[in-house]
């Protein structure tokens, strides 16, 4: 079965306020093994709201819009789902007896706009919604089916757990099916060039596997979808294995790993610490990573005012020599500023260079950036962390930076 959600709300569309409603259901969907490949977004107007529900609902079985269900004239939903569906508002005698009875309970008047809540498209069943004044309801048109939510969070989800959920198992051909998904995380290496090491796992329809980079970590998240979590581990595991396999030590953890944490344990499980000589860019870099300082792995060592902006790789290896020491590792970061990982034309590109001294022999690798942005020290950060990571690791070859 396959769903897209259509979230209505000007404010949505103006970004005033985040479409949590689409977080939320998108992640419902995926619990029931319920496809979702589009998810739109449109303001209150009636026009462009049936336009987004008739171009849904040529391409899917389920719609699900959230809004527009309110009593003022601005809220559009039914009007427009009316329209999409072809069949015409009604006015539903049940629902005058809900609304009405919700606003006794909360001593409040009901006033004669409420009763635009109670106009439903014909044959629509009612959700009712103990928990606000806006019924919801649910169109199975020739089209597709159109399941019609709350904007109000509270509300929403409410009706999503209790009824929807349940009403979208029952209708799906496969009711237990569910989508299983193990994210692998690396670090160092390019997304292009993970690209490179598994392209032919990203062709493959299930398991699936996607690249998704940020800032020096790439991860790659393989998703099986399987009649049950036993199956589905069976289709992710040989996949997950070869991937493993091939991406080697540039795989820093799993699932809910954050790379921080990974090297607080190998800090820990070889009792070393890490001493930082504080440069203005290592203080950049690592701006951000405060919790390896604070939970006592890292710690900085001054360094004089004259040596705060050095610039040379023999700065970083004389650097990360003063702060290395019994059960600590010494780690230095010097360089040449420049435009960003990537310079606009006629900009100077920056280099970094990272000296990292375990075992009293300095490592020095030259990074090929130096920005003043954020990416840059990003990149920075985590190839320092890298250098420290698999030097614990004893792995040989620490020039995995690549951009
Ligand atoms: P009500 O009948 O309670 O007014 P409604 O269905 O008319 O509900 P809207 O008027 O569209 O819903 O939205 C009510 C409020 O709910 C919005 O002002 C906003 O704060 C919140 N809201 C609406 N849509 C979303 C959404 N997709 N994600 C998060 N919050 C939302």
């Amino acid at each position: 079965m396959n769903a897209e959600i259509l979230s209505i709300g000007t404010e949505l569309l103006l970004g005033e306020i985040v479409d949590t409603n689409a977080r939320d259901i998108a992640r419902a969907l995926r619990q029931i093994g319920v496809n979702l490949y589009i998810k739109t977004t449109v303001g209150d107007n009636r026009e462009r709201i049936v336009q987004a529900l008739q171009a849904a609902l040529s391409r899917s079985d389920v719609v699900i819009t959230t809004g527009g269900l309110g009593p003022t004239v601005d809220d559009m939903t039914r009007e427009a789902v009316a329209a999409a569906t072809q069949q015409p508002l009604q006015l539903r005698e049940d629902l005058i007896a809900d609304v009405g009875a919700l606003f006794k309970r909360l001593g409040r008047e009901m006033g004669q706009n409420n009763l635009r809540q109670a106009y439903l498209p014909v044959g629509a069943i009612v959700v009712h919604n103990p928990v606000g004044t806006a019924p919801a309801f649910i169109v199975e048109a020739a089209s597709g089916i159109v399941i019609s939510l709350p904007g109000v969070p509270r509300e929403m989800k409410y009706l999503l757990s209790h009824d929807v959920l349940p009403y979208l198992q029952r209708r799906s051909e496969t009711p237990s099916a569910l989508i299983k998904a193990v994210v692998l995380h690396t670090v160092g290496v390019g997304e292009s060039h993970i690209d490179v090491l598994i392209a032919d796992f990203e062709t493959m329809s299930n398991p699936t596997v996607g690249l998704a980079a940020h800032e020096g970590e790439t991860d790659v998240r393989v998703t099986a979808k399987a009649p049950n979590e036993a199956e589905a581990d069976r289709l992710l595991a040989p996949v997950v294995a070869e991937i493993k396999r091939r991406l080697g030590d540039a795989i820093f953890g799993q699932d809910e790993d954050t790379l921080a944490q990974v090297i607080m344990n190998l800090l820990q499980q070889n009792r070393l610490k890490v001493v930082v000589a504080r440069t203005a860019i290592a203080e950049a870099a690592f701006a951000g990573w405060e919790a390896l300082w604070q939970a006592g792995f890292f710690r900085w060592l001054s360094v004089p005012a004259g040596q705060m902006t050095a610039t040379t790789e023999t700065d970083a290896r004389t650097l990360a020599q003063q702060a290395a020491g019994e059960g600590y590792f010494g780690l230095a970061l010097t360089g040449v500023p420049g435009g960003g990982r990537f310079p606009e034309p006629g900009e100077q590109p920056g280099v970094t260079f990272l000296a990292l001294v375990a075992d009293t022999t300095p490592i020095v690798t030259t990074l090929p950036f130096n920005g003043n942005d954020e990416v840059s020290h990003g990149w920075i950060a985590r190839s320092a962390l890298n250098a420290v990571r698999l030097r614990l690791l004893r792995a040989d070859n620490i020039q995995l930076a690549d951009c």
